[in-house]
């Protein structure tokens, strides 16, 4: 099903590769003048392979197209971009001004690069990460700036980090991953994670009816890691068990904490969806269930769409036994995968969470206004209850409420926050005593 012959190809096709950008490179450096800086971007696009597989190569494709039009689009005449890899990029930057510009740079690309991407009705957030390398400070010839530049690269995969720059990498030359599992291991025991928490309210009475427990990693020196960069991490090296039985744990914890002071209240937890294939999964819900003393309808595990029906056979006796155990199942950023009618019937979910870049553009695009009509739609029909992930001012949650959309959680309600600004929250919040409509209409 690859699409060959698309003029996005043929401009990807025109780029130079990885020998062509060691000779563009050397010329550049050979040619730079006194006091010049040359800077040398390694750039990778992490999720292609899954991409390719969950959403077809003709998406994957025009992915890595605009990725190479997005860098285009942010270089200078100068500047050369090539195509070193199948999922990998570099950009020369030559006759810099200071040492700083190229990492300025590889932020700029990193913007752009890291918007969210629309093709065939299909979405995706890109992830990429970036390694920088510069002339004179990391290297003089370019077979090393390449080099130093691919080893940024691998310490910014490997780290979770975004951007890497040679400079204040671990000359090590290839860190092993244990070294990263030790970092999590160390990072769960010394309370390095944390969980933040974001309300989801009921758009008719107002009141808050959950919280998502939200996981958030600062390491010992101060960087903050993206909960969607270590949780990759994670799972690429078997912590994803640990790191979520520590959430669950938690997460449990603090729900078990607001039952005085907003009883039935429930909590959220994401569930990657590796984890159920795991043969325990259930008893270890049902432990920390236990462990806290709480009913399991008080737990909502969410688990995204597109994982669930890239394995939806065998996704299903997993959410089958956990459904029974009673604790609640909501399909996340719904809307990106490939839901049929016909598998949803069948799944034991509870909840659909509207993804929120369909929530983001409803009231400017109608084509995202009628996913979000078309999800309510159809939550209504199955009898599920609808989130809409997102929304971020008082129109949208009008909008939402006018659709039939029963619940909300976004920046507009509250964005995650500590467990101990929770009480404050509520304290000077509206949500928990007027309704969604009257609040917004009194204004
Ligand atoms: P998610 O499950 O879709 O979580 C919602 C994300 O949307 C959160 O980002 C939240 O901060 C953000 N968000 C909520 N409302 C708004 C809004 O109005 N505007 C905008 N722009 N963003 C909003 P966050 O915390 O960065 O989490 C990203 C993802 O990382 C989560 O997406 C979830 O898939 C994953 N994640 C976070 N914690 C855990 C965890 O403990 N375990 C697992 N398996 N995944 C986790
Ligand atoms: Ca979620
Ligand atoms: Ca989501």
């Amino acid at each position: 099903m690859e699409t060959n012959s698309t003029p996005h190809r043929d401009a990807l096709d025109r780029l130079a590769d990885r020998d062509g950008c060691r000779q563009a490179l050397d010329a550049c450096v050979s040619g730079s003048h006194e006091g010049e800086v040359v800077g040398l971007v390694a750039i990778k696009l992490e999720q292609l392979r899954d991409i390719n597989l969950e959403l077809g190569y003709d998406v994957g494709d025009a992915l890595i197209a605009e990725i190479a039009s997005r860098l285009h689009s942010c270089l200078r005449p100068t500047d050369i971009l090539a195509r070193t890899g199948s999922t990998e990029f570099a950009v020369i930057l030559p006759a810099l001004a200071g040492t700083g510009v190229p990492l300025l740079a590889a932020q700029k690309f990193l913007r752009r690069c890291t918007e969210s991407f629309k093709f065939n009705a299909r979405r995706v957030k890109p992830s990429l990460s970036f390694g920088v390398s510069a002339c004179p400070e990391d290297a003089t010839t370019a077979e090393l700036l390449l080099h130093h530049a691919d080893v940024a690269l691998r310490q910014a995969c490997r780290s979770g980090r975004e951007i890497v720059a040679y400079g204040e990498c671990e000359r090590s030359e290839d860190q092993p991953n244990i070294q990263l599992e030790r970092a999590f291991e160390a990072a769960i025991d010394q309370s390095e994670l944390v969980l933040h928490f974001q309300p989801k309210i009921d758009l008719h009475t107002g009141f808050v009816i959950g919280l998502e427990a939200l996981s958030r990693w600062t390491t010992d020196d101060g960087q903050s890691v993206p909960p969607d960069r270590f949780i990759k991490l994670a799972e690429r090296n078997g912590l994803i068990l640990p790191l979520t039985l520590w959430s669950f744990d938690a997460a449990l914890r603090e729900c078990q904490s607001w039952q005085s002071t907003l009883p039935g209240v429930s909590v959220a937890v994401n569930l990657s969806a590796t984890l159920l294939a795991e043969p325990e999964l259930t008893d270890l819900v049902s432990q920390a269930l236990n462990l806290w003393e709480l009913p399991a309808e008080l737990l909502t595990l969410e688990i995204t769409e597109s994982a669930v029906m890239s394995h939806v056979e065998s996704s299903l006796d997993a959410l089958q036994r956990l459904s029974e155990l009673g604790v609640r199942l909501s399909l996340d950023d719904f809307g990106t995968g490939y839901s049929s009618l016909a598998y949803l019937k069948k799944l034991p979910v509870d909840e659909l969470k509207i993804d929120r870049v369909f929530v983001d553009d409803m009231l400017s695009t109608d084509e995202d206004r009628c996913i979000v009509q078309a999800v309510v739609d159809l939550a209504q029909n199955f009898g599920l209850t609808v989130v809409a992930e997102g929304p971020e001012d008082e129109e949208t949650i009008v909008a939402l409420t006018l659709m039939g959309c029963t619940q909300a959680q976004g920046y507009v309600v509250a964005r995650p926050m500590p467990a101990e600004a929770i009480a404050g929250w509520l304290e000077a919040s509206p949500w928990k005593v007027s309704t969604g409509l009257s609040k917004v209409a009194s204004k």
